[in-house]
């Protein structure tokens, strides 16, 4: 994300005429096969996984997660003021990751090994995350649902493997950028622009100043406005990548924003972060986001513990 930010200002021409825009190389958007499954059946896969020579190499190795560990996370955690939400899964994960498709993690520098998980697909990198919670402190995830219909409020006990994966089917590479063509268009250097280019969301998108707390998340606009970010890298009439900025992000039309929600959301794979529950009391159906940011998702259950499994 910093990286694109950085070299927007050169990749923006000082003069752009419109009519001169060439529509070369313009990509549809196309389907693609996808295979949905609870993440117990996935099993230690990404959804994705890091292209090697036109295949999608899916297998991780995860690092037991030891006090050892814990410490190299806090410190992590005192040292980077600012610390963001993405930042703070980047590194958790660069400290209990130790292999990941080509990439061996023991033998890179703590810095290549942020850069390699932002790289990394989305929700290829919140399954890992998944993973890492399930074997260090088990699946169970208590939570407070709250029904926003009738406003009860009750304990429930969350099973990670049951949540939802979508993942790509087979494991030869696909082309996952497309243009998305808007209807209303923004302006951007002068010129009205009326297709973006769009390809797969790094976990570097969720690095963004601002997102460092679980409201903040929440906040569907927020939410969304990283994610537009970080999908779309070019636009109509730019020559070379282009990152969009704040402003530009602001002047989408609510109709182009959520057919562009709407699409990117299609092409999103991994984990769905959401738990289903029937209301006990009115037995509507609700839906709540999972509470992956906080530290407490690391935590044992107190059922588990109780157990003593
Ligand atoms: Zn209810």
């Amino acid at each position: 994300m910093n990286d694109t930010t950085a070299t927007k200002k050169t990749a923006r021409p000082a003069s752009t005429d419109s009519e001169t825009v060439v529509e070369t190389g313009r990509k549809p958007f196309l389907p693609i096969a996808t295979v949905e499954q609870r993440l117990g059946d996935l099993g230690r896969q990404l959804p994705v996984g890091v292209p090697v020579a036109g295949r999608y190499q899916r297998d991780f190795t995860l690092r037991k997660f030891t006090f050892e560990q814990e410490r190299l996370i806090g410190e992590a955690r005192s040292r980077i003021r600012g610390l963001t939400i993405g930042r703070y899964v980047s590194e958790i994960m660069s400290v209990l990751v130790k292999s990941v498709g080509p990439h061996d993690f023991d033998a890179m520098e703590p810095r290549q090994r942020i850069f390699t998980i932002n790289q990394m697909q989305l929700g290829d990198v919140q399954v890992m995350y998944l993973w890492a919670r399930i074997d260090s402190v088990g699946s169970e995830l208590a939570m407070s649902l709250a029904c926003p219909s009738c406003r009860h409020k009750y304990d429930f006990v969350a099973n990670l493997n049951d949540l939802d994966v979508k993942s790509l089917q087979g494991d030869a590479e696909v082309d996952l950028e497309f243009d998305f063509d808007l209807r209303d268009g923004i302006e951007i250097a002068g010129a009205t622009r009326n297709w973006l280019r769009c390809g797969p969301v790094t976990w570097g998108a969720l690095d963004v100043p601002g997102v460092n707390s679980e409201n903040a998340l929440a906040n569907p606009a927020t939410r969304e406005a990283a994610i537009i970010r970080g999908a779309v890298h070019g636009v109509d009439g730019m020559p070379g990548p282009y990152a969009l900025l704040r402003g530009d992000i602001g002047q989408l039309s609510k109709w182009d924003k959520e057919g562009l929600i709407s699409v990117l959301t299609d092409r999103m794979f991994g984990p769905n972060m959401v738990v289903d529950d029937e209301c006990p009391v009115c037995q509507e159906e609700l839906y709540q986001m999972m509470p992956w940011t906080f530290e407490t998702f690391f935590t044992r259950s107190s059922r588990s513990i109780a157990k003593r499994s």
